[in-house]
């Protein structure tokens, strides 16, 4: 089970996790995939073993720590959905704070010294400059970006006291599938726009609501960046291969530069699938912030990053292959 390149990745049978452990076994590395499976899938599990187990549970933290040895660890383990986190804040709070707490002490006390952490762009909350930089006032505005800022702190503190070195990577609008096919998103409820987009194409939703049409952009509808989430699993083993190269700890912000409207998003999914989508225009979503797009330039000049898939069709494209072939998810 000690391997020197073992790699515990909590969440990691989740939608981003399972894409960064391919990534990470592809690059040479053993993925040990720690996670609970209230929305982890199992079958998401295909590159390293799989424990099943909750970030604030110390005692089984602190045997997969001592079977394992991981040289780092990447941290996906989180809930992300930012409605439910505007209603049930203390969910938040207890799952992504404490537990991310419960994992940085754990850390500590094995001599674990190097982290890949999952942020987001929600952290910034409403932009005063678009394409947002890392060095961008963090003023979030629902519970889940506050939870994630508070882990951020967590970390530079944890670096600062013990040395833990740590990546943060923000993320903008993660989305699309493995171009292999052995991977996809298949959350539960579905609340990201393009699964739901491709959810009305197939004809497995009714029709698709527009959260709000009276922004402040362009069509009136929110702009995000999205990101292809093999290139997202890609700066992850980017992150970790600096951190055992010595680097210092750094936050990068993931995205590619370019936002697109929730109309521009249907009207690339019409194209991509032939399908017709049915959309109803409802209210604004709580917490929405109406334009979120990242400027990546540093991760691409201090690490390295190259995304390869990213145009909007790429995303859709590969989502939609996914969509079809696993109608019901994994
Ligand atoms: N959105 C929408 N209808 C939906 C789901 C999402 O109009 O059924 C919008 C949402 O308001 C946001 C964008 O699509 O502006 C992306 O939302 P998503 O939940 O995918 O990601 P988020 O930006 O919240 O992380």
């Amino acid at each position: 089970m000690k391997n020197s390149k073992n790699i515990l990745v909590t969440g990691g049978a989740g939608y981003i996790g399972s894409h960064a452990c391919k990534a990470l076994s592809r690059a040479g590395y053993t993925p040990v995939a720690y996670d609970n499976l209230i929305f982890g899938h199992r079958a998401a599990v295909k590159w390293g073993p799989l424990v099943e187990a909750d970030i604030a549970d110390r005692e089984k933290l602190d045997h997969a720590l001592s079977a394992y040895r991981p040289l780092a660890v990447m941290h996906f383990a989180a809930f992300a959905y930012v409605g439910e986190s505007v209603e049930n804040p203390g969910k938040y709070y207890r799952n992504n704070v404490a537990g991310s707490l419960c994992l940085l002490e754990a850390l500590r006390d094995h001599g674990i010294g190097r982290i890949i952490f999952s942020s987001t762009c929600a952290t910034y909350g409403v932009p005063e400059t678009v394409p947002l930089k890392e060095d961008h006032p963090q003023r979030p505005i629902n519970p889940y970006g506050y939870s994630k800022t508070v882990i951020e702190q967590m970390l530079k503190d944890f670096d600062a006291a013990h040395g833990m070195r740590f990546i943060c990577l923000r993320y903008f609008n993660a989305a699309g599938a493995d171009p292999e096919g052995e991977l996809g998103e298949d959350h539960d409820p579905e609340t990201h726009l393009i699964p739901l987009v491709l959810g009305a194409a197939a004809g497995k939703k009714e029709r698709l609501t527009i959260f709000g049409d009276d922004y402040d952009t362009p069509d009136g509808t929110c702009i995000r960046d999205y990101i292809h989430v093999e290139d997202l699993a890609r700066a992850h083993v980017l992150g970790l291969k600096a951190l055992e190269s010595g680097a210092p700890s750094s936050i990068y912000n993931l995205g590619n530069g370019k936002g697109f409207s929730v109309k521009q998003v249907l009207d690339a999914a019409l194209e991509i699938t032939g399908r017709k989508i049915p959309v109803q225009l409802g209210p604004r979503r709580p917490g929405d912030s109406p334009c979120l797009v990242g400027d990546s330039r540093k991760i691409i000049r201090e690490l390295g990053w190259r995304p390869r898939l990213n145009s909007l069709d790429k995303i859709i494209e590969t989502s939609w292959r996914w969509h079809q072939h696993h109608p019901e998810g994994f």
